[in-house]
C-alpha cells in the first residue's frame, strides 16, 4: 500500500476526510486535479451542526478569526427564519466556502498533509485488499480505501457506473456577486408580475469594505448553463424586478446554476466511498450543498480510521450509506420544496402563490421556525440506532455539556469516542475501551451517555446495555473477544 486512504478531490469535503483521518492518526494522500486552489464562490453560509462539528475538532475558533463571519439568520425559500439565534447555540455564519478551503489546506499543510496538486485521477480497479487509482500523468496509488469527493461530476462515480437517480435539469438561474446599491431593506426574494425573480442575500464586504451581496436572478425563458452571464441581463432583471430602485454597481462573478437534483443509490461501492457532491447535487438552496458533504466527511472519517486500525465493528463501514444516504435524501426533499415555494422557474401558478402565501403565515409560528432551522441546520439529524433509540438523545448530535472545568464538545478534539459517567459506575467496562473511548464527568449534574468520535450520541442513560453499545460502535473490548486489539493514541 502507498497509503490508507486516498482522497480523490480536495474540495470541502475531501479537505474535512483528510483532517478526520490525520486525527485517527492513519496515513491519507489528498489528490485534486486543479493546480491551485478554486477562488470560484460558492457556499457562503454555515451552518449550526457543521460549525458544531469543528468546534468539536477545536477548528471553530481558528476559522472564525481569519475574518469577520457575522452570525446570520437563515431563509427556507427566502422566507427568514428568525428563530435560529434564540434556540441554536451556534446559529447559522456566513463563511465564504473559498475562506473554509484556504483554512483547512493550511490546517493540514501544518500537519502534514499537503494537497497533491495536478493529480487528475482517471482509472481505478479494486480487489479484496484494496484499490488502484490512476492519474492523468501516469501515475499509480494503491490504497486501502478510496473516497470520491470529487464533486458533482464525479470521475470516481462514473468509473465505478454507480447509479445516480434523480432529475436532470429543466431549468437555470443567475449566481453572482455583486455590489448593488439600493439594495438596503429589499426583501430577500422579490418577484415582478411576468415571473421574474431575484434573491439576495449578504456576502460579507469587498477588501475595501464595501458591502457585497449574492444575487440569484430568475424567470422564465433562461438560456442554458453554459451561456456566459452579462452585466447587461443582470441591470435588466433588476429593472424588472424593482425599476430603478436597485442599480448594479459592480459584478464581481457570476454562473448559471440547474435545478438537476440527483442522489447516489449506493455510498458505498466495495473499498470505495462516495462523499459530498459526488454523492448528491441538488440546487443551492438553504445552504445545504457544502455542509452536507462535510457531515458526511465527518460521519466517514472516523469508520474508516476504525477499518484502519482493525478494530471497527463488521458493519461499521456500511453504517455510512445507512446514515448519511437517508440524510442526503432529506436535503434534496427539502430543497425541491424550497424551490417550489420560491417559484424558481417563474411560472407563476396561481396555486404556487397561495401555498406560499399560506405558508408564510405558518412560518411565523415558532414551532414552524424551529422544525425548518433543525431541518437546514442539520441539527435534526438523527441517525437510525436499532435497539437503543427509545432515548431522545440516542443518534442525535450530543449536546454540548458543562463538565466543570470542560465541555464535552472540547472532550471530542481527541477525535476518540467520550463515555460520560457521572457516578463513577463504569470505571471497569470502560477500561476495556479506553484505548478507543475516554471515560470523563465524574461528579458532573449530567446522564450517563456514550458518543461516538462524530459527536452523536449512541447510548444513553442508566440501562445495563452500555456493553453491547461499545461493542456496536467501537468493536471488541480488550480480551473480551478474538477482535479486541490494542491500537495506539494518533
Ligand atoms: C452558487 C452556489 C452557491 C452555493 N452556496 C452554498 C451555501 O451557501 N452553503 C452550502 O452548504 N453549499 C452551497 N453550495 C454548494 C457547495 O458549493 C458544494 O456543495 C460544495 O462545493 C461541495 O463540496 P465537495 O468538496 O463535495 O465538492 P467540490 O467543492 O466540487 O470539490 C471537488 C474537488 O474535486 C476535484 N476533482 C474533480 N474531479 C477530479 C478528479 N478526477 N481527480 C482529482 N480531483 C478531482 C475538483 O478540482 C475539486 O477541487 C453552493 C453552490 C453554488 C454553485
Amino acid at each position: 500500500m502507498d497509503t490508507d486512504v486516498l482522497i480523490a478531490g480536495a474540495g470541502p469535503t475531501g479537505m474535512t476526510v483528510a483532517n478526520e483521518l490525520r486525527l485517527a492518526g492513519v496515513s491519507t494522500v489528498l489528490a485534486d486535479q486543479l493546480s491551485q486552489r478554486s477562488e470560484l464562490s460558492r457556499a457562503g453560509g454555515v451552518q449550526s451542526r457543521t460549525l458544531e462539528a469543528l468546534d468539536q475538532r477545536g477548528l471553530l475558533e481558528p476559522l472564525l478569526a481569519t475574518g469577520n463571519y457575522p452570525a446570520a439568520t437563515g431563509h427556507f425559500a427566502g422566507i427568514a427564519l428568525s428563530a435560529d439565534h434564540a434556540r441554536q447555540r451556534l446559529p447559522w455564519r456566513s463563511v465564504p466556502q473559498v475562506k473554509i478551503e484556504e483554512f483547512f489546506e493550511h490546517h493540514l499543510a501544518a500537519h502534514g498533509i499537503h494537497v497533491r496538486r495536478d493529480h487528475q485521477l482517471t482509472g481505478l480497479a479494486q480487489d479484496e485488499h484494496g484499490v488502484t487509482a490512476t492519474f492523468a500523468h501516469g501515475a499509480t496509488i494503491r490504497c486501502r480505501y478510496l473516497v470520491a469527493a470529487d464533486g458533482a461530476h464525479s470521475t470516481v462515480r462514473s468509473l465505478l457506473r454507480a447509479e445516480f437517480p434523480g432529475r436532470p435539469g429543466t431549468a437555470t438561474v443567475i449566481a453572482a456577486d455583486v455590489r448593488l446599491s439600493g439594495a438596503e431593506g429589499v426583501a430577500s426574494h422579490t418577484w415582478s408580475d411576468d415571473g421574474q425573480w431575484v434573491a439576495l442575500f449578504p456576502l460579507g464586504t469587498d477588501p475595501q469594505g464595501r458591502p457585497l451581496r449574492r444575487l440569484v436572478l430568475g424567470g422564465p425563458g433562461a438560456p442554458s448553463r453554459d451561456v456566459p452571464v452579462t452585466e447587461d441581463e443582470i441591470r435588466e432583471g433588476l429593472r424588472a424586478v424593482f425599476g430603478t430602485g436597485v442599480r448594479l454597481l459592480e459584478l464581481r462573478y457570476g454562473r448559471r446554476i440547474s435545478n438537476a437534483a440527483r442522489q447516489a443509490a449506493r455510498y458505498r461501492h466495495g473499498r470505495v466511498f462516495l462523499a459530498g457532491d459526488a454523492a448528491h447535487v441538488h440546487l443551492p438552496l438553504g445552504a445545504q450543498g457544502m455542509n452536507t458533504g462535510m457531515q458526511d466527511a465527518f460521519n466517514l472519517g472516523w469508520k474508516l480510521g476504525a477499518a484502519v486500525h482493525g478494530w471497527a465493528p463488521e458493519d461499521l463501514l456500511d453504517t455510512y450509506h445507512t446514515e448519511r444516504h437517508p440524510a442526503g435524501a432529506a436535503v434534496l426533499r427539502n430543497v425541491m420544496a424550497q424551490s417550489l415555494l420560491m417559484d424558481w422557474t417563474g411560472a407563476r401558478e396561481p396555486e404556487t402563490a397561495a401555498v406560499r402565501e399560506i405558508f408564510s403565515d405558518l412560518v411565523r409560528l415558532p414551532n414552524v421556525q424551529h422544525y425548518l432551522a433543525d431541518l437546514q441546520s442539520g441539527m435534526a439529524i438523527r441517525y437510525p440506532m436499532p435497539g437503543t433509540d427509545d432515548h431522545p438523545l440516542v443518534g442525535r448530535p450530543s449536546p454540548d455539556l458543562g463538565l466543570g472545568p470542560v465541555r464535552v464538545h472540547e472532550l471530542l478534539r481527541s477525535g476518540r469516542g467520550v463515555l460520560l459517567d457521572p457516578d463513577g459506575t463504569f470505571a471497569k467496562v470502560a477500561d476495556l475501551w479506553s484505548d478507543r473511548v475516554d471515560r470523563a464527568g465524574q461528579g458532573a449534574d449530567v446522564e450517563p451517555m456514550l458518543i461516538r468520535p462524530d459527536g452523536y450520541v449512541v447510548w444513553a442513560g442508566h440501562a445495563d446495555d452500555l456493553e453491547p453499545a461499545l461493542t456496536r460502535w467501537f468493536g471488541e473490548g480488550r480480551g473480551t473477544g478474538p477482535r479486541g486489539l490494542r491500537v495506539s493514541r494518533p
